[in-house]
């Protein structure tokens, strides 16, 4: 018994299992227990405890949760230290389900529990008859087990076909013929999550979609430690924090959640989306998929097509014809970048770049990662979501240009195009055609360095920046742009591109690979 002292606390993963010998068996247990070397304690104690040790020493308390230090963090750290179970009110994509999962480093990395309890009973109180009956047999010998802190964490996406079952348990009615025990007792018990996640934290996502039979037996397990399966009472005084989380207008919604379940719930929690252009970018770029391997070329990703991306979010939070009350999901950006730089790839691949540089016009083949992420109103499904989602990127463009260029000197790009000039580009035009026709502009190759492209930049970077440019200056109705397939025979003379043509000047031939075409003039 010697080592059970403060070696055991500092017991990292790789001396764990020497640490540990001695801590084997109950009796151990209980002299570690005893000395203090072992915490005996709920489990919303241990979390505070440990979250009393983290704000101490000045950690931060939940890494890679952005935007929520001086709102939705201050909240959830009084609501652990008040030992409340909590529910997280939010839409779609503000991170709830990740907060709660954070929760589960303030856990102890180990705990002792009794080996092959399905309910992960603690050695000295033991709730299930199995492991009771184990101890009066075997003693201060009874074996006991270790549970890391990954396996205390339960989570459970609520639906209104969850049942008691599911979430409490069933009783088993061959376990009990077999056994010849009276039905309430808890052995012929199949476990549900919920006992399952004991002495640990148990999360239920969108708690309002649980029927209210289920949430009866929630309130009960939380309130009293029992519960009815089947009309036989069964006793589970259960050590389980809960979290949840609900959209905001479910949960206030009448009749939504049972009463004395609402009142058990400690604290509500407001969480919000990122409330500006600069936090939400730092999110989108710690959750998206950007720094690729492997045999593609590496990507540029300049700030203003980061900034676009991120400004379709906002425009959509505000846009009347998107429904309020579902939100719009951080997953948007974040999905959307990545497209984007796909569509980079996709395209220095074809033309055999050295360098995937996205280009504002990339974030139209991003469409598909956007048109999921919003729910639309009436006004807007008559549009449909394509539709919309354009209009949205046309918006974020808008507003992302209107930043850099209303201070720049663009009038004599805009006087080119005035004076008849036009140039035609697809997604999957090269660099180096794309700063060849920039050149006959004056000005304009010039100016991309004003939006932060270098002065030696690759030249798929440079024709990143005049392709914002261009679509900046469309975008802000400074120049016009005309999209179509390709099949443009009435086009007049005069806006045809004025550049040589090259021998397969798309204009003279048949739309290529559905590559949508834009024309600046
Ligand atoms: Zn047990």
């Amino acid at each position: 018994m010697m080592s059970a002292g403060p070696a055991f606390r500092l017991a990292g993963k790789i001396s764990r299992m020497a640490t540990l010998q001695p801590l084997l068996t109950l009796g151990a247990l209980k002299i570690a227990v005893a000395s203090g070397a072992v915490p005996h304690r709920s489990v919303q104690q241990e979390v505070r405890d440990n979250l009393i040790a983290r704000l101490k020493s000045g950690e931060t308390l939940f890494p890679g949760i952005v935007g929520y230090n001086d709102t939705v963090i201050p909240q959830v750290v009084n609501a652990l230290l008040s030992q409340h179970h909590f529910i997280l009110l939010g839409l779609r994509g503000q991170a709830k389900t990740r907060l709660l999962r954070a929760l589960a480093t303030l856990l102890d990395e180990w705990v002792p529990v009794m080996p092959g309890c399905e309910i992960n009973d603690d050695p000295l109180a033991p709730l299930c008859s199995a492991c009771r009956t184990r101890i009066a047999n075997e003693g201060d010998a009874t074996p006991v087990a270790w549970l890391g802190r990954d396996a205390r964490y339960v989570e459970k996406l609520a639906t209104p076909d969850v049942t008691i079952a599911d979430m409490v348990g069933d009783i088993d009615p061959i376990k009990a013929a077999r056994s010849g025990l009276q039905l309430s007792s808890d052995l012929t018990m199949h476990y549900g999550l919920l006992p399952r996640a004991n002495r640990g934290i148990f999360a239920i996502n969108e708690l309002p979609d649980l029927a209210g039979k289920i949430q009866v037996g929630l309130f009960n397990i939380l309130q009293e430690g029992d519960v009815q399966i089947k009309g036989y009472p069964i006793r589970l005084p259960l050590d389980v924090l809960m979290a949840f989380t609900a959209n905001p207008e479910d949960y206030t919604a009448r009749g939504k959640i049972i009463t004395p379940l609402k009142d058990r719930i400690g604290s509500e929690i407001r969480t919000h989306y990122p409330p500006g252009r600069q936090a939400a970018m730092s999110i989108t770029a710690q959750e998206a998929w950007i720094l690729r391997e492997g045999g593609a070329p590496p990507v540029e990703l300049p700030t203003f097509v980061a900034e676009v991306v991120e400004e379709i979010a906002f425009q959509a939070r505000q846009d009347r014809r998107v429904d309020r009350r579902s939100g719009v999901s951080q997953r948007l950006p974040i999905s959307a970048l990545e497209n984007v730089t796909s569509n980079a790839e996709r395209r220095a691949l074809a033309c055999g770049e050295s360098v995937a540089a996205a280009r504002v016009t990339d974030v139209y083949a991003a469409l598909p990662a956007m048109t999921g992420k919003f729910e639309l109103e009436y006004e807007g499904e008559l549009k449909g979501a394509e539709v919309i989602a354009r209009e949205l990127v046309r918006a974020a463009v808008a507003t992302v240009a209107d930043g850099y260029l209303s201070h720049l000197d663009t009038h004599r790009v805009i006087e080119w195009f005035d004076l008849g000039g036009s140039l035609q580009f697809t997604d999957t035009t090269g660099a180096t055609d794309i700063v060849a026709a920039a050149q006959q502009v004056q000005g304009l190759v010039e100016l991309t360095q004003q939006v932060g492209i270098p002065a030696h930049a690759p030249e798929p970077v440079v024709a990143a920046g005049i392709d914002f440019i261009l679509e900046g200056l469309y975008a802000l109705k400074k120049i016009s742009r005309s999209e179509d397939r390709g099949y443009h025979a009435g086009e007049s003379p005069a806006r045809r591109p004025s550049r040589p043509a090259p021998a397969d000047d798309p204009d003279d031939e048949p739309p290529q690979g559905g590559g949508r075409k834009r024309y600046y003039n």
